[in-house]
C-alpha cells in the first residue's frame, strides 16, 4: 500500500511542479510517520525516502534509536523546553518552534553539544485560535530576536494550514507565508537563510507546491488513517 501511495504522491508532486513551472528538486517530500509502525517506515525508506517527520518527541526518538541513522528526522509537533534535549543532534530540522524562550533552550543545548541546530518559525497564517505558532506580524521581531543564538541557523517559516472543504480555499495562505518568507529573507538577518518554506498536508500539499513550498509533510496520503485508539 505504501509504494502505491507513495508513487501517486509523487507523481502530483511532479505534476503541481510542472504547472508552477518548478524543478522537483525543489521540494522534499516528508514522509509524516506518526502513529505508525518501524516496518511501514522501512517500506518507505526502501522506496527511496529518507524525510521523516514525527510530532511527538518520544515517539520520535524511540524510532531514531531503532533505524538507520542516515534518515533525516525533521520535528514538526509542538516542542515542550522540557524535551528539546532529547531533539537536538536527533534531528535534521526542528519545524515547530514559536517562541524565544523555546529558541534559547534549543540554543543552549546546541552549544552543550557543540553543533547548529536548523529551525524553523511556525507562523499561524490565518489567525486560527487553537493553533500554535505566531501571528504573522510577530514572526519578524521574533525572528530579529532568535537571531542572536549563535548556534541556531533559522532557515525559514512553516505553517499549519486551516482543515478545509477545498484546498484552494488554503491558497491565499501559503501565498501570505511565501510573501513573509521573501520580506525576512530581504533583510539579510545574520544566521537567517530563509530558504525553506514548510507547508502543505495530505489535503493540500498540490497547492502550496504551487505557491511555493520547499517541503511538504505527508502523513495519511503516504500511510493511510491514523487510528488514535491504539
Ligand atoms: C500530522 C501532521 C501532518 C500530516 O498530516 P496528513 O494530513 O496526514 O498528511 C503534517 N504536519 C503536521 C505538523 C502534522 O502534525
Amino acid at each position: 500500500m505504501v509504494k502505491e501511495n507513495l508513487s501517486i504522491v509523487e507523481q502530483n508532486i511532479q505534476t503541481a511542479c510542472k504547472r508552477a513551472g518548478r524543478l522537483r528538486e525543489e521540494v522534499t517530500l516528508i514522509a509524516v510517520s506518526k502513529t505508525k509502525p518501524v516496518s511501514m517506515i522501512q517500506e518507505t525508506m526502501e522506496e527511496g525516502i529518507l524525510d521523516f517527520g514525527e510530532n511527538k518527541v518520544q515517539e520520535l526518538t524511540s524510532k531514531y534509536e531503532v533505524l538507520p541513522k542516515n534518515l533525516r528526522w525533521h520535528l514538526i509537533g509542538h516542542l515542550q523546553t522540557n524535551k528539546v534535549k532529547y531533539i537536538v543532534g536527533r534531528v535534521v530540522l526542528i519545524h515547530s518552534v514559536d517562541s524565544y524562550k523555546l529558541a534559547e533552550q534549543i540554543n543552549k543545548e546546541a552549544v552543550k553539544k557543540e553543533i547548529i541546530c536548523d529551525i524553523l518559525i511556525e507562523v499561524n497564517i490565518a489567525g486560527e485560535k487553537t493553533k500554535f505558532g505566531v501571528p504573522a506580524e510577530e514572526a519578524y521581531p521574533l525572528i530579529r530576536e532568535i537571531s542572536k543564538l549563535k548556534n541556531l541557523r533559522i532557515r525559514g517559516l512553516m505553517t499549519i494550514a486551516p482543515f478545509v472543504d477545498n484546498s484552494e480555499k488554503n491558497r491565499e495562505h501559503f501565498r501570505n507565508l511565501r510573501q513573509l518568507n521573501i520580506d525576512i529573507k530581504s533583510k539579510n538577518i545574520d544566521n537567517v537563510t530563509m530558504d525553506v518554506l514548510s507547508m502543505g498536508m495530505t489535503d493540500d500539499y498540490e497547492v502550496a507546491v504551487e505557491e511555493g513550498a520547499t517541503m511538504v509533510r505527508v502523513g495519511t496520503g503516504i500511510f493511510g488513517e491514523r487510528d488514535y485508539s491504539i
